[in-house]
């Protein structure tokens, strides 16, 4: 695989307000690129759009306008069967996405025979203890008999995350997956999805409403704002250098990342960023920016301000 391509994806909802219905633009006009061992956060508050475009990239859900493509080595598309296999999601929350009368040995052979990756009893059982060894869930034959109410939330998601790559993945989509758990144990998970990604040269969607994550796991970084994508970059040109005014508002609030045990802390989020009703025209920051000029009433185009680093913003575009 060399790439997924997300382009110009939109999503609407139709939604009842009081008597009338009337359609929400929960995702507009998003574009990124997941490459091979990188990792991409997607970092929004609650409301932005983030679980609605990972639904769409892990074809959960259908975009309403808007082009997802995987291509292979050879740059040709990837069909629908094999994207399946190669695109995963690991859920935010790991008791949900897991069958409470299933044990965790039947959670990953599924997906191994579903998928033609193991053959037999003892191939399938020695691949489960694999998957569950890389996970670090030891002795993997015992956590392999349990149920999901046997574990700890931390070790659900850890089944989660094996279950994910037993198809053959080569794109995580993981969804705030460490935003259910317990604070102590957080870090753990965040470094394990690291370690499988540089072992596997996974290409990762991290979602997350935690700048200081973002920046500790991810190497770009894309803010949501209201459906939109409003900056994006390298990861710490994006932080160090914000340049939407949105995205310098996050970073002021982000804790220190090099101050031990800030690293995933809870933050609250500085200014609301949920969706208000019906399809946005202008800038969908403008009434809570403190730079807003008359043009903001139009949509902003992405302008460059960095090298392969982007704002969604008129500050920067129109003349020179
Ligand atoms: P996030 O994951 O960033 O918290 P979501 O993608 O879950 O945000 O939701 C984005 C917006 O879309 C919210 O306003 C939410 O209420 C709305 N939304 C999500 N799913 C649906 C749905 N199935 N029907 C109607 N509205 C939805
Ligand atoms: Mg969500």
């Amino acid at each position: 695989m060399t790439e997924l391509v997300v382009r110009d994806l939109v999503k609407d909802f139709r939604v009842r307000d009081g008597v009338r219905r009337s359609r929400l633009r929960a995702v507009d006009d998003v574009s990124f690129v997941l490459t091979p061992g990188r990792t991409t956060a997607l970092v929004g508050e609650s409301g932005s759009g983030k679980s609605t475009i990972a639904r769409m990239v892990a074809r959960l859900d259908t975009p309403t306008s808007g082009r997802i493509v995987l291509s292979a080595d050879d740059g040709a598309e990837v069909p629908g069967r094999t994207y399946r296999d190669h695109v995963q999601m690991v859920f935010q929350d790991p008791f949900a996405s897991l069958n409470p009368f299933h044990t965790v040995e039947h959670h990953l052979a599924r997906p191994l025979l579903l998928h033609g990756r193991a053959k037999g009893r003892e191939d399938t059982w020695r691949q489960v203890l694999r998957l569950l060894e890389r996970v670090n869930l030891t002795p993997a034959d015992e956590i392999a008999r349990r149920r999901p109410h046997e574990l700890s939330g931390g070790q659900r998601q850890r089944v989660a995350i094996a279950r994910a790559l037993a198809p053959g993945a080569k794109v995580v989509i993981a969804d705030e997956p460490v935003s259910m758990l317990d604070v102590s144990i957080r870090l753990g998970v965040l470094n394990l999805l690291a370690r499988l990604q540089r072992e596997d040269d996974l290409a990762v969607l991290y979602i997350t409403h935690d700048l200081a994550t973002a920046r500790h796991f991810a190497d770009d970084i894309a803010v949501l704002y209201r459906g939109r994508i409003v900056e994006r970059g390298p990861a710490s040109e994006v932080i160090l250098r914000p340049k939407h005014p949105y995205t310098q508002l996050l970073a002021a609030a982000a804790p220190d990342p090099d101050k031990r045990g800030t690293v995933v802390a809870e933050q609250p989020d500085p200014v609301g960023g949920g969706l208000g009703h019906g399809v946005h025209s202008g800038c969908t920051f403008r009434d809570r920016c403190r730079w807003a000029m008359d043009i903001c009433a139009t949509t902003p185009v992405e302008e460059k301000v960095g090298a392969g680093h982007f704002a969604r913003c008129w500050f920067y575009g129109a003349e020179e």
